[in-house]
């Protein structure tokens, strides 16, 4: 049975030249597109070299323009719909391979590299497993593009491309159902409010401190688009019967985890630029003139997790509890977050010293109060 599973499976893992094809085509459009089409321009971080990187924040019309562009050559019969959905194996594979020779590139490059720039510098351990998986130089760049940016931007848009043309075979074929109504609409409202604060992006651990090796171009270009959308594929092979008090408890835990997610890191990016900002309506708690310690980030250490992590289990609820399948995605992050938060309060109790002991005594609790 899994030999004949096997038979059947690894033809539809080699690409064809129609998924090399669409991943050119995807390319090209994004990098032309993050080029020339408008948006806010936004400096990075201030890096150890007193340079900044500036980041043109239009991946909102990016993806619109592209959905607009799918959807009318779908329509005259030029493309169709069922393109990625069809192709879902291929695509992953070929989106593999080019992680690797992409890699391979950049390893290259990098070791060869005698930039002595902060984005640009070689970091080279020796170890050739480690400099290709962890990468070598912080900004690589191809023909002026942040590659980082680029690639991250690349992953998330092609998540909700994926969506779409699941459910445009859904459609097709009969199989439209409430669950997979929801999985759309909760994955799709996620993916633009992204982008609608995708400047916020500009500040993260894996923009700023992170080196674009395998580990980075593999989760934001394999990663995010193929395993977070395993529910919708899911729902494509089963069928899911919720109630009305399911579905309205799985509107709640959207709508809370997207309060909570976007509450939260909305309080801290504004506290960092302007941190006399009143937050909740009242004057800030501030530990040592650095650590904000009200809002939600005086209810714990972390809310913004938390919150994410709400939103990734209202990604799944749709599919009802018949299968752990469909619960990669929450389960994979709580284990990323989890560990994730761990390591950045390593840095954190570094960094603020005995600023960060009186924000412990503040506010006790990692991620959710009174449990962890
Ligand atoms: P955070 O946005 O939580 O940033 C942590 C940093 O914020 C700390 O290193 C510190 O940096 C600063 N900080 C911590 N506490 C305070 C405080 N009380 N006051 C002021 N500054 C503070 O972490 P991430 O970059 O990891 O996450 C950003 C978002 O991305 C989160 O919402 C997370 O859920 C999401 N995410 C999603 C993933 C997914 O796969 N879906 C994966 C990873 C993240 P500093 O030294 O600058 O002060």
């Amino acid at each position: 049975m899994l030999e004949m599973d096997l038979r059947l499976l690894l033809p539809s893992l080699v690409p064809s030249s129609q998924s090399v094809y669409v991943l050119v085509f995807y390319f090209v459009y994004l990098a032309v597109a993050g080029e020339i089409l408008p948006g806010k321009v936004i400096r990075g971080v201030v890096l150890s070299d007193g340079s900044q990187h500036r980041y043109r924040c239009n991946g909102l019309f990016a993806l619109s323009l592209l959905v607009a562009i799918l959807g009318i050559s779908a329509k005259l019969g030029v493309l169709s719909p069922l393109v990625v959905a069809d192709r879902g194996l291929e695509l992953l594979s070929a989106t593999f391979i080019f992680c690797v020779l992409v890699t391979l590139v950049l390893y290259i490059t990098g070791r060869t590299s005698s930039d002595k720039s902060s984005s640009l510098k070689p970091h080279v351990s020796g170890n050739l497993l480690h400099d290709w998986w962890f990468g070598i130089q912080l900004n690589p760049q191809f023909i002026g593009i942040d590659l980082k940016f680029f690639f991250v931007r690349a992953g998330m848009m092609g998540w909700l491309l994926i969506n779409l043309s699941i459910l445009a075979k859904s459609f097709q074929d009969g199989s439209l159902s409430q669950s997979m109504i929801l999985y759309q609409i909760f994955c799709a409202l996620y993916i633009l409010d992204y982008f609608v604060h995708e400047e916020y992006m500009t500040s993260t651990w894996d923009i700023i401190a992170e080196r674009l090796g395998f580990m980075l171009v593999f989760g934001d270009l394999l990663w995010i688009p193929f395993t977070f959308s395993i529910q919708g594929w899911w729902l494509l092979h089963n069928k899911v019967e919720l109630t009305v008090p399911a579905i309205v408890a799985n509107f709640f835990v959207f709508l809370i985890g997207y309060m909570v997610f976007r509450g939260a890191n909305k309080q801290k990016h504004i506290f960092k630029k302007s941190p006399k900002t009143p937050i909740w309506g009242k004057p800030p708690v501030v530990v040592g003139g650095k650590l904000l310690a009200s809002g939600y980030w005086g209810i714990a250490r972390h809310c913004n997790y938390l919150g994410d992590l709400m939103l990734a289990l209202s990604f799944s609820l749709p599919c009802g509890i018949s299968s752990p399948v469909s619960y990669f995605y929450p389960i994979y992050l709580l284990i990323l977050l989890i560990w994730r938060e761990r390591r950045d309060e390593e840095r954190c109790a570094e960094k603020y010293k005995e600023i960060w002991a009186e924000y412990l005594r503040l506010v006790p609790y990692r991620i959710l109060p009174y449990v962890y």
